[in-house]
């Protein structure tokens, strides 16, 4: 990677970081890394090929011996054969122990995929220097049981303790496979990338997967001046300091000292009943959205309403309200609402200092999309669907998955 250099600090505090050897333009590749090991998301696993993720057709093929792995061609499967031969018993006992959490066994079917991998290319320590993250959530008996069952099924020269710290380090360092800003196919391992790029609530690169190499690029969302740090966000970033705070430091064990963090300390902190009433307003907000229809729109008045004093000092409480009126107004087919929460989403994506192109954005410029398709403002629609042409771009997706076709094209 001749755009930047990885450091480790003296001191410990920062541990290692990666900084850019020359000015990086936005839209520009900073930083690549090759996957160890990727594997289909629990949600897709029926729906696209377990090697290259592309959506299944008819003739899919499918493993008889397990019968949870597919694939799209022959030469996917051959290509996966001789790792699934490692994880096909192991996948065969997870399906019929019903494991209850489906995030938790795309955690254990990352680490099978690892273990795999490891013994594959005779390396036991390949991950050696990652960081381990110990479940704490009161699930920690599903981590015996999965280590369990992976000592059970796979090779019998696995030691149990090294089961253990490779689940623990694929919980600490997967990485989640975005193919553009809305459609997320699995999650991976990249070894460079985990070692090389720290958390910022104001990221300058965005990962991108490419399914066919089986690598994650991180362009420049912003342009990186030579000899500043190179990092990317490990959590949403439309979310509250104090809850972004709360995120890092129990999922990755750190106290986020970014720039964005640091000024947003200085502003005004809310007291407990503030934070109990904020607490309630999102609460409701997120009822709202799931009963949907006429009623919920009405009750969406009311709960604006009843915490105004909520929505005008809180950007999150902001965020979930424009959310669930973008939400609603979709589900009563009110376009130009649609547009309008969304437009308003932007808007405070950008007072947030938060940049241009990014998945986010892309997210919201595609309901942009959508909703002006459907209203017939075909000239919205367009200037929509080249936002999101122009922040792929940016965000380099090589094979983006959601198409953003126009019906008609303007004159
Ligand atoms: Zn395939
Ligand atoms: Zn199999
Ligand atoms: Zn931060």
């Amino acid at each position: 990677n001749p755009l930047v250099a990885l450091w480790a600090s003296a001191s410990g505090s920062v541990g290692r970081f990666t900084l850019a050897k020359q000015r990086i333009p936005v839209g520009q590749r900073a930083f690549q890394a090759s996957a160890f090991a990727a594997v289909i998301s629990q949600r897709l696993a029926t729906r696209r090929c377990h090697w290259c993720f592309v959506v299944l057709r008819k003739k899919a093929l499918q493993c008889g011996a397990c019968q949870f792995s597919r694939y799209c061609s022959r030469e996917c499967l051959d290509s996966d054969a001789p790792l699934h031969a490692l994880q096909c018993a192991s996948l065969l006992k997870l399906r019929s122990d019903g494991f209850s959490d489906d995030v938790d066994v795309e955690t254990v079917r990352l680490a099978l995929a690892v273990l795999a991998m490891e013994q594959f290319v005779q390396n036991a320590t390949a991950l050696a220097s990652l960081v381990t993250r110990r479940r704490r959530d009161g699930n920690e008996i599903d981590d015996r049981k999965a280590v369990q069952l992976i000592v059970d099924t796979m090779d019998g020269r696995l030691d149990r303790r090294h089961v253990q710290q490779t689940l623990e380090r694929v919980r600490g360092n997967a990485h989640p496979l975005y193919l553009d800003g809305v459609t997320c196919v699995g999650s991976g391992v990249f070894p460079e990338a985990a070692m090389a790029l720290n958390h910022s609530c104001r990221p300058n690169v965005t990962p991108s997967f490419d399914p066919r190499a089986r690598t994650l690029a991180f362009h420049a969302v912003v342009e990186i001046p030579r000899g500043h740090a190179v990092e990317c966000a490990y959590i949403e970033l439309f979310q509250t300091r104090k809850r972004r705070q709360t995120l890092l430091s129990t999922g990755f064990g750190f106290d986020c000292v970014c720039q964005r963090c640091t000024e947003e300390d200085t502003k005004q902190r809310e007291d407990a009943s503030e934070e109990e009433e904020e607490a309630q307003a999102m609460e409701r907000l997120m009822r709202l959205v799931e009963a949907g229809g006429n009623e919920a729109t009405q009750q969406l008045a009311r709960v604006t309403d009843e915490y105004q004093a909520v929505f005008q000092r809180s950007e999150e409480a902001q965020f979930a309200l424009h959310t669930a009126e973008m939400r609603l107004a979709g589900v009563r087919r009110d376009w130009t609402r649609v547009i309008e929460a969304a437009d308003t989403l932007l808007g405070l994506w950008t007072r947030c200092e938060l940049p241009d192109s990014y998945p986010t954005t892309e997210t919201l410029h595609q309901q942009i999309y959508w909703a002006a398709q459907q209203a017939g403002m075909s000239e919205r629609a367009k200037v929509a669907a080249q936002r999101v042409a122009e922040i792929r771009r940016v965000c380099g997706y090589p094979h983006p998955d959601t198409p953003v076709v126009l019906d008609q094209e303007g004159p």
